[in-house]
Parts: C-alpha cells; structure tokens; sequence
C-alpha cells in the first residue's frame, strides 16, 4: 500500500544513489549534465516538447491548426473512453520514448526524476484546478513486475502523490492477464488486447464516490488506461482522469 511502495522507492533511490554517476548526460554522453538536471544536458533537453494547446479536450491528443477550428478526435471517435479526460507531459519523440525505455527495461534509474519531473511540472498545477482524492497506478501483471522488478506507473504515481498532496492507492485494480505490448498494434487490436486484463482489487470498495487519477507513463490510443477507468467506473468511482509522462502517437 502507500506506505509500503513509498518504502520501496526510498529504497531503490538509495541503491541508485550509492553508485557514482558522473555529471555526464545519459543521453549523449558528451555534454555535462549533474544529478538536478536529471542527467538529461541542455542541448538533449531542447528534443523534450511539451504538450500545448490545440488539444482534444477529451484525450488529450495535440493537433495542428488555429484554436477555435472544428476538431473531430480520429482517436476518441474509434475508442469507446472509459475516462472524462487524459492529459500527457510531452509527445513521445525518439528521445524521450529512449529514455522511457531504458528505465523500465534496462534498470537506468537515474532517468527517474527527469521523468517524473517531467509530469510533475504538468500535472501538479493542473490538478490544483479541481479536488482529487485518490492516486491510481496502472497496474503490471505480476510476472512482468517481477521480471522488471518495478512498476514503472507506481514509481511515477509515488511522486505525484508526494508532490500533488493526493493519497496513492495501489490495491484498487489488478492486471490479470500479462497482455502482450502494444506497440505494433492498430488502435482496435489494443483494444482487444487488453479487453479483461483488469480487474477489481481487494480495496476496490475504497474508490466508491472518488474523484480518482490514473498514472501510467505513456499513452498512446488510451486502451490500457480505458480498460482500467472501466474497473474502478463499475466500482462507483465519481470520476477518472489520466496523466501520463508521454502522448505516443499513432501514425
Ligand atoms: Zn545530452
Ligand atoms: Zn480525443
């Protein structure tokens, strides 16, 4: 529970700190770039773009045109969204979606607080705007975690609970099924990919009336997440929103 992932995470940051990380930029490897940087120089930094307005209102996703142009979501028009609204940091461009991917599968922790800074400079203002009460980290099915070693959603979600003020609670929603990744899929075939993956968890009761925040660290159509508001939506949650670090786009 809260207490316990917030323990696991102080101790990986430990572990991550008792190495020697040089102020050398993870990325490039050639510009300097210290601890509070993120290990992230300015140079790399200019390839991080911030998601900005015109965006759908509903998912999230940005487009090109004037604001006040008529907008039809190709996205949400396919999808049957289980979630009122979903919000990302950044686009997922090549090197954020690198840096993604060394963390969660080649353990480079020192990537974390670029990342969760990442969504913490986004959402923190943003969820100011209305009152939550529950943090909610998509879940991994078991054996991905223990291969991984950590869920990459609940490392985020620990931050912004931290930052945000907003309690986590991470034993609302289980993944049952270890669905397959979703990266060379259409939008429908991820749909059906992770259609009953999820499902309640031993407090689920505890999300009746909330006003509740999925973390996840990236998003691209919003099956995963939708599949996972459709859980806590069916438990009585009052609301589900989504943050994630990165909007990946499909082409
Ligand atoms: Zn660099
Ligand atoms: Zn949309």
């Amino acid at each position: 529970m809260a207490s316990n992932a917030a323990s696991t995470l102080a101790a990986w940051t430990e572990a991550a700190l008792t190495f020697f990380y040089p102020d050398v930029c993870q990325h490039c490897r050639e510009a300097r770039a210290t601890r509070e940087e993120g290990y992230v120089c300015k140079d790399c930094w200019r390839n991080v773009r911030f998601i900005v307005a015109p965006m759908c209102d509903r998912c999230g996703l940005p487009f090109e045109g004037e604001i006040g142009d008529v907008f039809d979501c190709a996205n949400c028009q396919e999808m049957d969204l289980q979630f009122t609204r979903a919000r990302s940091a950044v686009a997922a461009k090549a090197m954020v979606l690198e840096i993604i991917h060394r963390w969660k599968y080649q353990r480079a922790l020192w990537f974390e607080p670029f990342l969760s800074g990442l969504l913490l400079r986004e959402a923190v203002p943003a969820l100011r705007e209305k009152k939550w009460d529950l943090i909610v980290p998509v879940p991994l099915h078991p054996l991905k975690e223990n291969e991984r070693e950590f869920n990459q959603a609940e490392h985020l979600a620990i931050h912004l609970s931290r930052a945000a003020n907003i309690p986590l609670n991470t034993r609302l929603v289980r993944r049952v099924s270890p669905t397959r990744t979703q990266t060379q899929l259409s939008r429908n075939e991820r749909s059906a990919n992770v259609k009953g993956a999820f499902a309640p968890g031993t407090n689920i009761e505890q999300c009746r009336g909330k006003r509740v925040i999925l973390i996840d660290d990236v998003m691209t159509t919003g099956a995963t997440t939708s599949a996972c508001a459709k859980v806590l939506r069916a438990a009585g949650a009052a609301d589900v929103c989504v943050w994630t670090v990165a909007r990946g786009l499909l082409h």
